[in-house]
């Protein structure tokens, strides 16, 4: 371990923890060093994820090692070797071979946690196109909003996601050449336009040579939101390999032999870089639920599959929360011994819950779509600060700043004071662009720093304290929502005039999705029109997007240029002062 000077032998890595010393390990850090403990292609042919993923551990004493534990949410388990996935993964990227896939093509994948989709993903990876995970739960709408700002040629989706959610935009998605489906639970009937998934497989050769890859040629893209304009690709390189890599290392503590849980969906970011890339590159034994959340369920896959490390989400431990501790205590849950959350912030009684319920603390940690990895974390080696994200990882310089009205950035040093969460750019995992929108792009950044839209503050010994957002997307159950992606469905109603979506706290989900609408002349407020509005949204967007809550309002609140004021509705709903509403319109 060339960054860690106190582990010398292989007794002390399988038992320290990877952080031990935090000044000493951010001292010796370098990403050299860290891409020093990946193998590279062959030949000196670049850095591709998958390669360091599956290939490298696919031969000798460690190619029978399960890599992924899949558990079906019927009761099936299926064990995917090393070997196995080495295998598979072959033949998908030799199926986007004969398809005439090319690097750089975007490959998408709609589908829940099924084996296929994590084929594809590290196939996809092989054959150096680039993978775009699309999250289940989304309406026809968000979807096709993806593959169009995507430019989808190859899409991998099921038979009945196909059927309810895509078949009916096929026609708007010229780019779009080739649909792979997975058959659920009858094997597929011929839908005009698609092909048959596991057809292709068996029908592919099981070896395939990954071609030479800069660690700069793109790899992944993961959709997010802004508080205005459509979904944002944020885009992804294969050098991004090397923080997933040693952010699993260093924050989520792998050592050899763990049991690693990540319970996110690969359709969102975690679910990628923690669900997929770096368990494998770590070469753990990942395990992969199909299931949603159910306590029982997930105290059970902890024992069973006797779980050393789990990294999940706050509102999952909220509902953990609401069922209590006595649940837990039924089962035997040894095994764990490092405990993790993202995605939103921690409450410390979350934390304090966590030492009762489990025995050890839930350690938060801080990222976002954008720096594709984990950047601020609270350590295995060191005290949780409940209710903080933590401190940046080695090879991380995290800063809390203020731009000042002539585009200045200013970083605020006293401690203590909020401003804006500011990274110096530089770290393999952080995003390239987003797609096709430089502009938005070259917006993330000034006075040398990637402003990453948090505010935050910093307390006197370099611990990161979330405060908030400082713009209005909404995070609910961990998932971030455009307001803008919601509004624009609502007001094609017929009965619609105008719409404002905020984010209204909820003791679980962190935030629901709530919407207020104006309506057009001729149109009443009703319990009728209301529900018919919801199940217009919920049919468009999907359960994951739509509203939870509609509101009338005769008119929404506006600047005198025009724009709907958010904040002050938000502000309302709150019951909160209703700040500067200078430019409200009259
Ligand atoms: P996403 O890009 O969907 O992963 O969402 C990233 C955003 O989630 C961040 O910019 C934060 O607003 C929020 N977030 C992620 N992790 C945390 C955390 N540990 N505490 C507070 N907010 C978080």
């Amino acid at each position: 371990m060339p960054w860690n000077p106190i582990i010398k032998s292989r007794r002390d890595w399988e038992t320290i923890p990877n952080l031990h010393d935090y000044e000493a390990v951010r001292k010796g850090f370098s990403w050299e060093n860290a891409r020093a403990e990946l193998d590279g292609l062959p030949d000196g042919q670049g850095l591709n994820m998958a390669h360091e993923a599956v290939v490298r551990h696919a031969t000798g004493a460690q190619a029978q090692q399960t890599a992924i534990r899949w558990l079906g949410k019927n009761g099936q388990v299926e064990n995917y070797s090393y070997a196995r996935l080495d295998e598979l993964t072959n033949r998908f990227a030799n199926v986007l071979q004969t398809l005439g896939a090319i690097k750089g093509d975007r490959v998408f994948v709609l589908a829940g946690r099924i084996p296929e989709l994590y084929i594809t993903a590290l196939g996809t990876l092989k054959h150096r196109a680039v993978f775009c995970p699309l999250f289940s739960a989304f309406g026809p709408e968000p979807i096709r909003a993806r593959l169009t700002i995507g430019q989808a040629t190859v899409l991998v989706t099921t038979e009945s996601l196909y059927q309810r959610k895509v078949a009916g935009i096929r026609e708007t998605l010229p780019h779009l050449k080739h649909v792979l489906l997975i058959g659920d639970e009858q094997q597929s009937t011929d839908l005009p336009g698609t092909q048959n998934f596991h057809q292709l497989l068996e029908q592919a050769p099981s070896t395939y040579r990954i071609g030479p890859t800069d660690p700069e040629d793109a790899a992944l893209l993961h959709f997010t939101s802004g508080t205005t304009g459509t979904p944002k690709g944020a885009l992804h390189v294969h050098g991004a390999v090397v923080a997933h890599h040693i952010t699993g290392t260093l924050a989520l503590d792998f050592h050899p032999m763990d049991i690693f849980w990540c319970t996110a969906d690969p359709g969102w970011v975690t679910g990628t870089s923690y669900g997929i890339i770096a368990p494998l590159t770590n070469r753990l034994t990942s395990i992969v639920d199909e299931a949603d959340f159910e306590a029982e369920r997930w105290y059970g896959i902890l024992q069973d599959q006797r779980v050393s490390v789990w990294y999940t989400a706050p509102t999952a431990i909220r509902m953990m929360m609401k069922v209590g501790v006595a649940l837990v205590r039924k089962y035997d849950l040894r095994r764990l011994r490092f405990l993790a959350s993202v995605g939103e912030p921690l409450n410390p009684e979350a934390v304090v819950w966590g030492e009762q319920a489990f025995g050890r603390p839930f350690h938060d940690n801080w990222w976002q779509t954008e720096t594709g990895g984990i950047m601020i974390a609270n350590y295995a080696a060191m005290d949780v600060r409940p209710g903080s994200m933590g401190r940046p990882l080695p090879g991380i310089e995290a800063g809390i700043v203020k731009t000042t009205e002539s585009g200045e950035v200013e970083v605020l040093k006293e401690p203590g004071l909020q401003g804006e969460l500011a990274l110096r750019p530089g770290w393999p995992s952080m995003f390239r662009s987003y797609w096709n929108e430089p502009e938005r792009y070259k917006k993330c950044f000034a006075g040398g720093w990637y402003l990453t839209g948090d505010v935050a503050q910093k307390d006197a010994d370099g611990y990161f304290w979330f405060v908030g957002r400082a713009d209005d997307v909404i995070k609910t159950s961990g998932h971030l929502i455009g307001p803008f992606e919601v509004e624009s469905v609502l007001i094609e109603h017929k009965a619609v005039a105008e719409a404002a979506v905020i984010g209204k706290p909820d003791p679980v989900a962190m935030e629901i999705v709530k919407a207020f609408v104006s309506l057009k002349d001729g149109y009443e407020p009703s319990d009728a029109l209301r529900r018919e509005l919801l199940g217009f949204a919920r049919t468009r967007l999907g359960a994951a997007i739509a509203p939870k809550e509609i509101a009338f309002l005769p008119t929404l609140p506006k600047t005198r240029s025009g724009k709907i004021m958010r904040r002050l509705l938000k502000a309302r709903e709150l019951g909160l002062p209703e700040g500067d509403t200078s430019t409200l319109e009259a």
